[in-house]
């Protein structure tokens, strides 16, 4: 079966007359004993109804946490006190901080390396715990070579975990590639309307699910049924969202390449995230922000609505990002619309 159709019909009741269509809400916090859940930082059924779609989409099995953050703290559990982890340098900028915190601590040693470059990072691999991937990268849109970074990964016994937040699993599904997990902020793309954070982390081996729910149920970054409820929604119409996201933002790049307001275009080919870098830098990127009537200046990404942000306004920010460098969050408005209100703000940029 298609993902399309996998999507619709995942996480459902069984067909059974006056049964509702969707797995309610279920808002309870402890449940009659004698049964498998017992209590519900252990399990809930709406959580079980997203976790089946998303499980099924990657090719393993979910376990949904509170948000995207809480999924990366508990891959990065895995890692043995003192244990290595090879991570991108422009990871999102939390997944930095905390990897930060993590070694401050103690807790881990970590080695940043320029993902895009194999060699580079095979060549850091001896020892390594974990090699944490990101690809694209956000917001320096970087592409790994998962299924290089995984063999040679392997070869010397370390985990792969791969952020698939920017290209979701209808672009790239990285298990598929041999790495071990995949963690997911479903606050973007997955959940899609801008109204719900939270996480995932998705894995193919049943010791690492049988982990990662134990890490959950014990450290209790659980998600709300509620929100597992709206997740879910968005999930079953993330092909058709991505599908027109992806379509609007391939034609904008191809529009904007010429610009003479921008000093790069990035766009790697695929999904709906696009980033441009005003000649310039900060001033006029700050001003473009300011502009526009349909973008809306936000931070977060994956949403209906078209967003954008300058990154560097955050000091967590990599130096290595360009100051102007403006993250696009392309949404489902139409592209003439989108194309009109961008332009006009940046060549409002000469005057
Ligand atoms: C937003 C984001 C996260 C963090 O997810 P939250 O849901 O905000 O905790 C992790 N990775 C990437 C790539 C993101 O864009």
């Amino acid at each position: 079966m298609h993902p399309e159709t996998r999507l619709i019909i995942a996480g459902r009741p069984p067909h059974v007359p006056d049964q509702p269509m969707n797995v309610p809400v279920h808002l309870t916090s402890t449940y009659v004993a004698g049964g498998d859940l017992e209590y519900a930082r252990y399990g809930n059924p709406s959580w079980t109804a997203f976790e089946e779609a998303l499980g099924g989409l990657e090719g393993g099995r979910a376990v949904a946490f509170a948000s995207g953050m809480a999924a990366i703290t508990a891959v990065l559990d895995l890692v043995p006190v003192g244990g290595i982890v090879v991570a991108p340098r422009h990871s999102y900028t939390g997944t930095v901080a905390q990897l930060d915190q993590l070694a401050v601590n103690g807790r881990l040693a970590v080695v940043y390396v320029d993902i895009s470059d194999t060699a580079a990072v095979t060549a850091t691999l001896d020892g390594a715990a974990l090699v944490w991937i990101e690809s694209p990268t956000n917001p320096a849109l970087e592409l790994a070579e998962i299924p290089a970074l995984v063999a040679a990964a392997h070869e010397r016994g370390a985990l792969v975990a791969v952020d698939n937040t920017f290209a979701t699993p209808l672009l790239q599904r990285p298990l598929e590639s041999g790495a071990d997990l995949v963690v997911h902020s479903a606050t973007k793309y997955i959940s899609g309307h801008s109204d719900v954070l939270m996480g995932a982390v998705v894995a193919a081996s049943d010791e690492l699910v049988e982990k990662i729910t134990a890490y959950r149920s014990l450290f209790g970054a659980i998600p709300g049924p509620f929100e597992t409820y709206l997740a879910l929604r968005g999930l079953r119409t993330l092909p058709v969202r991505l599908e027109r996201a992806q379509a609007t933002a391939a034609e904008l790049a191809a529009r904007l390449h010429d610009h003479p307001a921008l000093e790069e275009v990035r766009y790697p080919c695929f999904g709906a995230i696009i980033s441009i870098v005003l000649r310039g830098g900060k001033e006029p990127a700050d001003r473009l922000v300011q502009g526009t009537a349909l973008w809306v200046h936000a931070t977060s990404l994956g949403g209906v609505e078209s967003t954008f942000e300058r990154r560097r306004r955050w000091q967590l920010e990599q130096p290595t990002i360009p100051d102007g460098l403006v993250r696009l969050s392309v949404g489902l408005e139409h592209v003439d619309d989108l194309h009109r209100d961008l332009v006009q703000a940046l060549d409002a940029l000469d005057a």
